[in-house]
């Protein structure tokens, strides 16, 4: 078998509504889609969420990695031998996790097409659906009282709180929305590095009656001394999210033991195949792992699902990056209910993708 066409797409998409994070705000996106064909007739899509915070790339830079690296390098060579092809993508692409991410979800996609099974069942099958988080942007305590109601009245059963940039204010809205969501609702809370590790004891002894599952990335990605000596002085779980974009650092984090869980994002660490070796080692240190999201279109969600549900130490889903996005072309990639996440369990990632 042979890849004998390579086709790349841009697509800007609105988010319904703007949200803000401890950084930025965010209107819209642009994601890159990919389309694969080979000699057999099979085709293979991936989709690419570039973040300049995050991956260090823009789509226009994923455009250009597709036609100087990527269609070069995988032309004319069999797709199913992923892992020599991604291998050498890697060291072409240099840093460029999300454009490694795109080859990535197309090869894998291409694969459960060629053997007729939904990809997750390929890898492991683990579960066949998983529970997702909802996001809350940082907004006045009640606006996020209001919005917590909503995603409640809609069935989510897990609220993600943003914080960071103000300790006292973000203490207010974790307790405020206790007090409306009830016991039975889980709530996690991410201050996207704006902490220092003072404002993080003093969060996390502050929010006590709040029972949050886990606080996330509280302090600046590089100041790892900081993040561990948050994890060993808070009662809750410390998870990595901005510290760890590969597999050397969930191996830094998990030798020296600075965290409790690891937040895996498929475009941060450059793909399905990556993700699964940095759940390896995060399994074998006893840290559980979570898959997370930027914003992106379904079909890159569905990605981030199939791996998850392939895999138990992957307990925890952040995966509502689809959820607000206006002119999706792959909303249908993956559904919701009751605050579940389902596949289409078609073969593959299981969506057809119609070029741009
Ligand atoms: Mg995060």
């Amino acid at each position: 078998m042979k890849i004998t066409h390579v086709e790349a797409w841009k697509v800007e998409m609105r988010l319904g509504e703007p949200y803000r994070i401890a950084y930025e705000t965010i209107e819209s996106t642009v994601n890159v889609f990919m389309r694969l064909e080979t000699n057999d007739g099979l085709v293979g899509f991936g989709c690419s969420a570039p973040d300049l915070q995050v991956t260090g790339e823009t789509a226009d830079g994923v455009m250009r990695a597709v036609k100087d690296v990527i269609r070069p390098s995988i032309l004319s060579r069999d797709p199913l031998r992923r892992y020599r092809l991604l291998l050498r993508l890697k060291r072409q692409l240099g840093n460029q996790p999300a454009a490694l991410a795109l080859v990535d979800i197309a090869l894998n996609d291409l694969l459960g097409r060629a053997a007729g099974i939904p990809l997750y069942k390929l890898l492991g099958g683990y579960r066949d659906r998983m529970k997702t988080s909802v996001t809350i942007g940082i907004l006045p305590v009640d606006d996020t009282v209001t919005r917590a109601k909503q995603w409640i009245k809609k069935g989510f059963r897990i609220l993600k709180i943003k914080g960071g940039c103000d300790v006292e204010a973000d203490i207010e809205r974790v307790m405020k929305v206790r007090e409306a969501a009830g016991p039975k609702i889980e709530l996690r809370f991410d201050a996207n590095q704006g902490y220092t590790l003072n404002d993080t004891v003093h969060f996390c002894e502050a929010t006590r009656a709040a029972k949050l599952e886990l606080i996330e990335q509280p302090t600046p990605k590089s100041d790892l001394e900081s993040l561990g000596s948050a994890t060993s002085r808070v009662t809750i779980p410390v998870m990595a999210d901005e510290s760890v974009t590969s597999l050397l650092d969930a191996f830094r984090l998990a030798k020296h033991d600075l965290v409790d869980m690891v937040n895996i994002k498929l475009m941060k660490v450059g793909g399905i195949n990556e993700a699964l070796r940095i759940n390896d080692v995060a399994r074998a240190a006893k840290l559980e792992a979570m898959v997370g999201c930027m914003d992106e279109a379904a079909f890159a969600i569905a990605a981030g699902l199939h791996f998850a549900l392939a895999r138990p130490n992957v307990a925890y889903a952040d995966l509502d990056g689809h959820i607000d996005l206006v002119g999706d072309p792959t909303a249908g990639a993956v559904s919701i209910r009751d605050g579940f996440l389902y596949p289409t369990n078609r073969p593959g990632i299981g969506f057809d993708l119609t070029a741009g």
